[in-house]
């Protein structure tokens, strides 16, 4: 019926101007989002920001003071969490340590009275899904971290929720087992079709797993889009410079009839693609990254400069360069024959379109 076809078409998870209140202090602030079903959102933001809060008012964990959260198109404010159809999987892996990992996974199937051949049929499926087949009857402490982080998963996955939220699930992980993991928790997520929120101050696994991101800045969202969208087109300064560090080169426009040239604080004078004209004299923050810039080569604009620091990387080099200005700036770039030393003198440069502009309230322009 009507009911029927407006849940199948509204939204996974719906958040309408939510305020979140720890006593006095207000951590999320009219907060909006909508999620698509079946997508992989990532709240991404600093120690601080709200995320958890935010993820833990979809599971019913804390309660919201204004706004509305609509799950598969229902207001669920009232629904208390044992009625929410929600799995969580969380950074401290919180298996029920003298539980077998069957005893473990089913937990979920039990509390909802499925029926024990049920039980051992998805059980089974569940462990096939994270690669560990076969280890119904091992503890938690006979895994390895990475593991016991695929059995929460299993858990949490087990009883087919509508929707999945995960906490900082990677972090607890050493560096190999966390990529291992991004993509193992991507595609599990792909194949069953499964909305899943995740949580993260990285932003690697941001960019990585996302469909959509969600960059948060002290309990509001500050930009909401793909992960290219936020990468190259960052919204504020803050989002340019939470992902991936980019170069804040402050300057004014010098020149707005043709190309628009912008002279920065160090005196050297570049030219940029605005979005639209600007007018001569008015500040404007040109905001490179560190991948964009070229050493040497035949770049539009070219910033002679002194090496500070190298850092070799493998394929590619982080260079620390005083090109004159406030602060250094950072290049990431490929090695070409031999990797740059300390106190030699170079140029960076970077074309008109690998940057973006930034007004004096630091707002994308
Ligand atoms: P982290 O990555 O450090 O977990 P976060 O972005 O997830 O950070 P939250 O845990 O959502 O941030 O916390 C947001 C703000 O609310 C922080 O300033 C935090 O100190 C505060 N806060 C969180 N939980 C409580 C609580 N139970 N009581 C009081 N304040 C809290």
């Amino acid at each position: 019926g009507a009911i029927a076809t407006a849940e199948a078409s509204s939204p996974a998870v719906e958040f309408r101007n939510i305020d979140i209140a720890y006593g006095k202090f207000v951590a999320v602030r009219d907060f909006s989002l909508s999620i698509r079903k079946g997508s992989f959102v990532t709240l991404l933001g600093p120690s601080g920001c709200g995320k958890t809060t935010i993820l833990r008012s979809i599971a019913g964990l804390v309660d919201i003071s204004a706004g509305q959260i609509m799950i598969g198109g229902r207001r669920v404010d009232d629904v208390p969490i044992y009625k929410r159809n929600i799995g969580l999987v969380f950074q401290s892996y919180a298996l029920f340590p003298h539980k077998s990992v069957f005893d473990n996974v089913a937990f979920g199937l039990k509390y909802r009275n499925v029926a024990k051949p049920e039980i051992s049929r998805k059980v089974g499926q569940a462990l096939d899904m994270v690669r560990l087949p076969g280890s119904e009857k091992k503890l938690p402490s006979q895994l390895s971290g990475g593991q016991q982080q695929r059995i929460a998963l299993a858990r949490a996955i087990v009883f087919e929720p509508q929707v999945l939220l995960l906490d900082e699930p990677l972090s607890a992980l050493d560096a190999n087992m966390r990529e291992e993991m991004r993509v193992e928790i991507k595609k599990i997520q792909k194949e069953t079709g499964i909305t899943a929120i995740f949580v993260t101050h990285d932003q690697e696994e941001a960019l990585s797993m996302s469909d959509r991101i969600v960059v948060m800045n002290a309990g509001s969202a500050e930009q909401i889009g793909t992960p290219e969208e936020v990468y190259e087109r960052p919204a504020t300064a803050f989002v340019a410079d939470f992902l991936g560090k980019a170069n804040m080169l402050s300057g004014t426009v010098s020149r707005s009839d043709g190309p628009t040239a912008v002279t920065l604080a160090s005196g050297q004078t570049v030219r940029v693609l605005s979005p639209k004209a600007l007018a001569q004299g008015s500040a404007v923050t040109v905001v490179v990254r560190p991948q964009k810039l070229s050493v040497g080569g035949a770049s539009a604009n070219r910033l002679p400069g002194r090496v500070v620091s190298a850092s070799y990387l493998g394929g590619s080099a982080i260079y620390e360069v005083d090109i004159g200005g406030a602060a250094n700036i950072r290049a990431n770039a490929p090695i070409d024959g031999r990797v740059l030393t300390e106190g030699e003198t170079i140029e960076l440069g970077f074309d008109p379109d690998d940057c973006v502009l930034l007004d004096q309230a630091g707002r994308r322009i």
